[in-house]
């Protein structure tokens, strides 16, 4: 019979994005699920909208918290700092009252590797910590060759040519140009975030939500930078039971999919942050409805609504939804996507191609590696013209080539199956995790 954790308790603190909220939540279901109690702390603007779904895991908010609607104003790279300066006094606090209130039962705390301001209130309080990275592996190798480089120096050298299409050491077929730094400006600030994450975390242990099918020869790169045990254990929404969106979910797109012919729709979706430009949109709209494959179109409360004739013409073809259920759908055949990694993993874990739409440094490099490595998508660069949109989807949905990406995703699909499965990859990395816990943890 598998042994029970004496119901130790698990610390977790997600960056309050829906992107690394909904991993993490995931994550407190997997360790929920071997016996450990749960206890999440979230910014006051960030409340799980659906903590209800939840039982058994206790909410503390951390009181003043920087509101997420700062990252507009003052950019990501500038937030995260802000963010990490502001918030260890307030979370040394509310660890400090529950260990009054509650005793100490906390085996570890597990917090999102941008959160690096937990590491401190650990180390004071001499509590087991473990980092939890939402992004993939090879992301954080990135991560840490940019830790190491001169920012003056780069922006120079990276006027040559030569240097832009040069290979990262280990890293094919990343190049120099491809290091995820677009929309973490300006670059002298990302480095000096990417080595405070770096200095100021004091974790015995790192969990990745990836699958070491993806990426095994960046997690051995991982295991050497890092030197504390790396635990690959995703992808972590195939076995969570509930989703943890902070946005209300739009169920009415499930009819309709139901009358669609399997693997014919376009599911549309940028996520949870970022926008399309209108102009995009126009020629996104007409470029879907030339196609003549069905879409579904995710446009977030908040976002810029499609203007009136698009609308009009969309709703006649597509579908358009507020923010769809998590669900997979037999009817989605693709997935236009901005290749956020929770979206990426998703969309292999489906079987279902993509088409890479990606906005910034990190989706780029995922996006790289959709199509270049694991060849399941096509990634469309440069300005978007209605053309290039129907020939990408015909291509995806209707021609051999896409049959061929099919066929590949269908197999990764298959490797993550196997990977949460008894004996797989990531079932034993999570147990090795809980053993850390049980044993190492308080
Ligand atoms: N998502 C969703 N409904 C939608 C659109 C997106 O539930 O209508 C979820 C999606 O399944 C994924 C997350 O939002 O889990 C987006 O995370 P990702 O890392 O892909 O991108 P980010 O939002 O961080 O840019």
């Amino acid at each position: 019979m598998e042994k029970r954790a004496e119901k130790k308790r698990i610390v977790l603190v997600p960056l309050p994005l829906q992107g690394h909220i909904t991993p993490m939540m995931q994550l407190g279901q997997a360790l929920n699920s071997k016996g450990f109690s749960i206890t999440v702390f979230l910014g006051e603007f960030n409340r799980v909208s659906s903590s209800k779904h939840f039982p058994g895991f206790q909410f503390i908010t951390i009181p003043e918290i920087l509101p997420v609607a700062e990252v507009e104003a003052i950019g990501p790279v500038e937030f995260l700092i802000k963010l990490n300066k502001t918030s260890e006094a307030n979370f040394k606090d509310c660890v400090s009252q529950m260990l009054i209130q509650q005793g100490n039962d906390i085996a570890c705390i597990i917090y999102d590797d941008l959160m690096y301001f937990c590491g401190a209130a650990a180390n004071e309080f001499k509590i087991p910590s473990i980092i939890f990275c939402t992004t993939s592996a090879t992301h954080k190798v990135c991560n840490y060759v940019l830790s190491k480089l001169n920012a003056e120096k780069f922006l120079i050298d990276m006027e040559d040519p030569d240097l832009q299409n040069k290979v990262v050491e280990n890293l094919h077929p990343v190049s120099f140009k491809d290091l995820p730094i677009g929309g973490f400006e300006p670059l002298e600030r990302f480095l000096v975030l990417c080595r405070e994450i770096i200095t100021k975390r004091s974790a015995c242990g790192a969990i990745i939500n990836t699958v070491s099918c993806l990426e095994s020869s960046s997690l051995t790169l991982l295991q050497q930078e890092f030197g504390i045990p790396v635990y690959p254990l995703g992808p972590l929404h195939i076995t969570a039971k509930e989703t943890s969106s902070l946005l209300e979910e739009d169920r009415s797109c499930i009819e309709w999919l139901n009358k669609q012919k399997p693997r014919s729709v376009i599911y549309i979706s940028m996520g949870s942050i970022f926008d399309i430009e209108t102009k995009e949109v126009l020629e996104m709209a007409n470029g879907l409805c030339d196609s003549n494959q069905p879409f579904l179109w995710v446009i977030r409360p908040g976002s810029k609504p499609l203007p009136e004739e698009v609308s009009k013409m969309v709703s006649e073809k597509g579908f358009i939804v507020k923010w769809a259920p998590q669900n997979a759908h037999p009817a989605v055949g693709g997935f236009w996507s901005h290749c956020g990694w929770n979206s990426t993993l998703e969309s292999i874990a489906e079987g279902v191609p993509m088409i890479c739409r990606p906005f910034n440094g990190e989706q780029k490099l995922n996006a790289l590696y959709i199509e270049s490595v694991w060849r399941i998508g096509i990634l469309l660069q440069g300005e978007v013209e209605r053309g290039g949109v129907e020939r990408a989807v015909k291509r995806l949905i209707m021609d051999e080539e896409g049959a061929s990406m099919r066929e590949r995703a269908l197999v990764l699909k298959e490797k993550f199956n196997y990977s949460v499965r008894s004996g797989g990859s990531s079932y034993n990395a999570l147990n090795e995790l809980v053993n850390y816990l049980e044993t190492e943890g308080k």
